[in-house]
Protein backbone atom coordinates (compact mmCIF):
# COMPACT_ATOMS: atom_id res chain seq x y z
CA UNK A 1 0.00 0.00 0.00
CA UNK A 2 1.55 3.31 -1.13
CA UNK A 3 2.15 5.48 2.07
CA UNK A 4 0.19 8.75 3.09
CA UNK A 5 3.16 10.58 2.99
CA UNK A 6 3.33 14.17 0.99
CA UNK A 7 5.45 14.29 -2.10
CA UNK A 8 5.32 16.96 -4.80
CA UNK A 9 7.46 18.38 -7.25
CA UNK A 10 7.31 21.57 -8.42
CA UNK A 11 8.02 22.57 -12.04
CA UNK A 12 9.08 25.90 -13.56
CA UNK A 13 11.47 27.94 -15.79
CA UNK A 14 14.54 29.58 -13.92
CA UNK A 15 13.32 32.08 -12.18
CA UNK A 16 9.77 30.81 -12.54
CA UNK A 17 9.52 30.74 -8.18
CA UNK A 18 9.97 26.83 -7.39
CA UNK A 19 12.45 27.81 -4.67
CA UNK A 20 10.39 30.75 -3.09
CA UNK A 21 7.13 28.63 -3.32
CA UNK A 22 9.24 25.60 -1.89
CA UNK A 23 10.43 27.20 0.90
CA UNK A 24 7.16 28.55 1.91
CA UNK A 25 5.34 25.61 1.17
CA UNK A 26 7.61 23.58 3.35
CA UNK A 27 7.42 25.41 6.55
CA UNK A 28 3.76 25.42 5.95
CA UNK A 29 3.15 21.37 5.91
CA UNK A 30 5.84 20.92 7.74
CA UNK A 31 7.80 18.87 5.22
CA UNK A 32 11.24 19.49 3.51
CA UNK A 33 12.47 21.64 0.65
CA UNK A 34 14.42 19.04 -1.28
CA UNK A 35 16.47 21.62 -4.02
CA UNK A 36 19.09 19.57 -6.21
CA UNK A 37 20.99 23.32 -6.56
CA UNK A 38 20.68 24.13 -3.22
CA UNK A 39 22.19 20.78 -2.34
CA UNK A 40 24.95 21.20 -5.09
CA UNK A 41 25.52 24.83 -3.98
CA UNK A 42 26.20 23.19 -0.16
CA UNK A 43 29.00 20.76 -1.65
CA UNK A 44 30.15 22.81 -3.94
CA UNK A 45 30.82 25.66 -0.93
CA UNK A 46 32.41 22.35 1.45
CA UNK A 47 35.08 21.89 -1.67
CA UNK A 48 33.15 18.10 -1.69
CA UNK A 49 34.30 15.68 -4.61
CA UNK A 50 30.51 15.76 -5.81
CA UNK A 51 30.86 19.72 -5.55
CA UNK A 52 34.10 20.12 -7.63
CA UNK A 53 31.79 17.61 -10.19
CA UNK A 54 29.11 19.65 -10.39
CA UNK A 55 31.17 22.87 -10.55
CA UNK A 56 31.73 23.24 -14.44
CA UNK A 57 28.28 22.38 -15.53
CA UNK A 58 26.69 25.16 -13.11
CA UNK A 59 28.79 27.76 -13.57
CA UNK A 60 27.96 27.49 -17.72
CA UNK A 61 24.26 26.32 -17.20
CA UNK A 62 23.90 22.90 -17.93
CA UNK A 63 22.63 19.81 -16.34
CA UNK A 64 24.79 17.86 -14.21
CA UNK A 65 24.71 14.59 -15.37
CA UNK A 66 21.48 12.17 -14.43
CA UNK A 67 23.66 9.49 -12.36
CA UNK A 68 25.07 11.93 -9.97
CA UNK A 69 22.08 14.25 -9.85
CA UNK A 70 19.89 11.06 -8.85
CA UNK A 71 23.04 9.54 -6.44
CA UNK A 72 22.70 12.89 -4.37
CA UNK A 73 18.73 12.96 -4.16
CA UNK A 74 18.62 9.05 -3.41
CA UNK A 75 20.82 10.21 -0.32
CA UNK A 76 18.83 13.25 0.44
CA UNK A 77 15.60 11.03 0.82
CA UNK A 78 16.78 8.29 2.72
CA UNK A 79 17.19 10.96 5.43
CA UNK A 80 14.82 10.38 8.39
CA UNK A 81 12.60 14.30 7.82
CA UNK A 82 11.56 12.88 4.07
CA UNK A 83 9.74 10.05 5.91
CA UNK A 84 6.52 12.32 5.85
CA UNK A 85 7.09 13.59 2.14
CA UNK A 86 9.31 16.46 0.33
CA UNK A 87 8.61 19.32 -2.09
CA UNK A 88 11.22 18.51 -4.86
CA UNK A 89 12.03 22.03 -6.37
CA UNK A 90 14.71 21.69 -9.49
CA UNK A 91 14.39 17.75 -10.03
CA UNK A 92 13.53 16.14 -11.88
CA UNK A 93 14.78 18.80 -14.74
CA UNK A 94 14.93 15.18 -17.32
CA UNK A 95 12.49 12.42 -17.95
CA UNK A 96 15.49 9.86 -17.08
CA UNK A 97 15.41 11.70 -13.57
CA UNK A 98 11.64 11.54 -13.85
CA UNK A 99 11.76 8.02 -14.18
CA UNK A 100 14.57 7.31 -11.71
CA UNK A 101 12.39 9.21 -8.79
CA UNK A 102 9.73 7.12 -10.06
CA UNK A 103 11.64 3.81 -8.93
CA UNK A 104 13.27 5.79 -5.78
CA UNK A 105 9.35 6.81 -4.75
CA UNK A 106 8.14 2.89 -5.16
CA UNK A 107 11.14 1.61 -3.65
CA UNK A 108 10.40 3.41 -0.52
CA UNK A 109 6.41 2.33 -0.79
CA UNK A 110 5.90 6.37 -1.89
CA UNK A 111 4.54 8.02 -4.60
CA UNK A 112 4.02 11.27 -6.07
CA UNK A 113 0.86 13.51 -5.26
CA UNK A 114 0.93 15.84 -7.63
CA UNK A 115 3.09 18.41 -10.12
CA UNK A 116 2.21 22.29 -10.39
CA UNK A 117 3.98 23.67 -13.40
CA UNK A 118 4.78 27.40 -12.26
CA UNK A 119 4.19 28.53 -15.80
CA UNK A 120 6.26 32.33 -16.43
CA UNK A 121 6.86 34.13 -19.75
CA UNK A 122 10.46 34.10 -20.65
CA UNK A 123 10.71 37.91 -20.83
CA UNK A 124 9.40 37.73 -16.88
CA UNK A 125 11.61 34.86 -16.32
CA UNK A 126 14.76 37.30 -17.12
CA UNK A 127 13.79 39.96 -15.46
CA UNK A 128 13.38 38.06 -12.37
CA UNK A 129 16.55 36.29 -12.52
CA UNK A 130 18.48 39.49 -13.29
CA UNK A 131 17.82 41.22 -9.78
CA UNK A 132 17.47 38.00 -8.17
CA UNK A 133 20.10 37.71 -4.35
CA UNK A 134 21.05 34.74 -2.76
CA UNK A 135 21.86 34.18 0.99
CA UNK A 136 25.53 32.55 1.29
CA UNK A 137 24.81 31.30 4.71
CA UNK A 138 21.16 30.00 4.43
CA UNK A 139 20.15 29.73 0.46
CA UNK A 140 17.40 32.21 0.98
CA UNK A 141 16.35 33.73 -1.92
CA UNK A 142 15.92 37.52 -1.83
CA UNK A 143 14.74 39.91 -5.25
CA UNK A 144 15.63 43.62 -5.18
CA UNK A 145 12.10 44.07 -6.46
CA UNK A 146 9.47 42.00 -5.43
CA UNK A 147 11.07 40.69 -1.99
CA UNK A 148 13.93 42.68 -1.17
CA UNK A 149 15.34 42.04 2.14
CA UNK A 150 14.96 44.30 5.44
CA UNK A 151 18.60 45.55 5.14
CA UNK A 152 20.52 45.73 1.58
CA UNK A 153 22.79 42.95 1.41
CA UNK A 154 21.98 41.14 4.51
CA UNK A 155 19.74 38.01 4.89
CA UNK A 156 16.59 38.93 7.24
CA UNK A 157 16.40 34.96 8.04
CA UNK A 158 20.42 34.64 9.65
CA UNK A 159 21.58 37.57 9.32
CA UNK A 160 24.10 36.34 6.51
CA UNK A 161 25.61 37.89 3.34
CA UNK A 162 23.55 37.84 0.23
CA UNK A 163 25.57 37.30 -3.22
CA UNK A 164 24.33 37.33 -6.68
CA UNK A 165 24.84 33.20 -8.20
CA UNK A 166 27.99 33.72 -10.40
CA UNK A 167 25.25 31.65 -12.78
CA UNK A 168 22.84 34.90 -12.57
CA UNK A 169 25.04 36.33 -15.17
CA UNK A 170 22.88 37.27 -18.54
CA UNK A 171 24.69 34.90 -20.98
CA UNK A 172 23.91 32.00 -18.59
CA UNK A 173 20.19 33.01 -18.10
CA UNK A 174 19.77 33.24 -21.34
CA UNK A 175 21.30 29.54 -21.54
CA UNK A 176 19.48 27.96 -18.77
CA UNK A 177 16.09 28.78 -20.17
CA UNK A 178 17.38 26.87 -23.50
CA UNK A 179 18.49 23.99 -21.39
CA UNK A 180 14.70 24.13 -19.78
CA UNK A 181 13.10 24.20 -22.76
CA UNK A 182 15.05 21.66 -24.12
CA UNK A 183 15.33 19.12 -21.45
CA UNK A 184 12.85 19.97 -18.50
CA UNK A 185 9.77 21.42 -20.52
CA UNK A 186 9.05 17.76 -21.76
CA UNK A 187 8.15 16.81 -18.75
CA UNK A 188 4.98 18.80 -18.45
CA UNK A 189 3.42 16.43 -20.94
CA UNK A 190 4.90 13.70 -19.00
CA UNK A 191 3.15 14.36 -15.63
CA UNK A 192 0.22 15.51 -17.92
CA UNK A 193 -0.32 11.81 -18.80
CA UNK A 194 0.20 10.45 -15.84
CA UNK A 195 -2.66 12.94 -14.76
CA UNK A 196 -0.23 14.23 -12.40
CA UNK A 197 0.10 18.13 -13.62
CA UNK A 198 -1.68 21.25 -12.04
CA UNK A 199 -0.91 24.09 -13.89
CA UNK A 200 0.12 27.61 -11.59
CA UNK A 201 0.08 30.88 -13.02
CA UNK A 202 3.60 32.07 -11.97
CA UNK A 203 2.64 36.02 -13.20
CA UNK A 204 0.91 37.12 -9.80
CA UNK A 205 2.32 37.92 -6.58
CA UNK A 206 4.02 35.55 -4.53
CA UNK A 207 1.05 35.10 -1.95
CA UNK A 208 -1.24 34.62 -4.75
CA UNK A 209 0.65 32.09 -6.27
CA UNK A 210 1.59 30.57 -2.70
CA UNK A 211 -2.26 30.41 -2.23
CA UNK A 212 -2.96 28.87 -5.25
CA UNK A 213 -0.55 26.22 -4.29
CA UNK A 214 -2.31 25.15 -1.26
CA UNK A 215 -5.71 25.13 -2.72
CA UNK A 216 -3.83 22.56 -5.10
CA UNK A 217 -2.59 20.34 -2.32
CA UNK A 218 -5.53 20.86 0.65
CA UNK A 219 -7.95 19.37 -2.57
CA UNK A 220 -5.65 16.58 -2.89
P1 LIG B 1 18.92 25.81 -9.55
O1 LIG B 1 19.31 26.37 -8.24
O2 LIG B 1 17.75 24.84 -9.44
O3 LIG B 1 18.69 26.85 -10.60
O4 LIG B 1 20.17 24.92 -10.06
C1 LIG B 1 21.44 25.48 -10.28
C2 LIG B 1 22.26 24.55 -11.16
O5 LIG B 1 22.47 23.30 -10.50
C3 LIG B 1 21.64 24.17 -12.50
O6 LIG B 1 21.84 25.17 -13.49
C4 LIG B 1 22.38 22.87 -12.81
O7 LIG B 1 23.71 23.10 -13.24
C5 LIG B 1 22.45 22.23 -11.43
N1 LIG B 1 21.24 21.41 -11.16
C6 LIG B 1 20.27 21.65 -10.25
N2 LIG B 1 19.32 20.71 -10.29
C7 LIG B 1 19.70 19.83 -11.25
C8 LIG B 1 19.12 18.64 -11.78
N3 LIG B 1 17.96 18.17 -11.32
N4 LIG B 1 19.79 18.01 -12.78
C9 LIG B 1 20.96 18.46 -13.23
N5 LIG B 1 21.54 19.60 -12.80
C10 LIG B 1 20.93 20.28 -11.81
Amino acid sequence: MPSDALFLVLLGGPGAGKGTQAERLSEILGIPQVSTGELFRENLKKETELGLLAKGYMERGELVPDEVTVGMVRERLSRADARKGAILDGFPRTIAQAEALEELLVEMDHQLAVVPNIQVPDDVLLARLAGRWTCRKCGAMYHQLFSPPQEEGVCDRCGGELYQRPDDTPDTQKHRIEVYKEQTAPLIDYYREKGLLAEVDGRPGIDKIQAELLEIVRGL
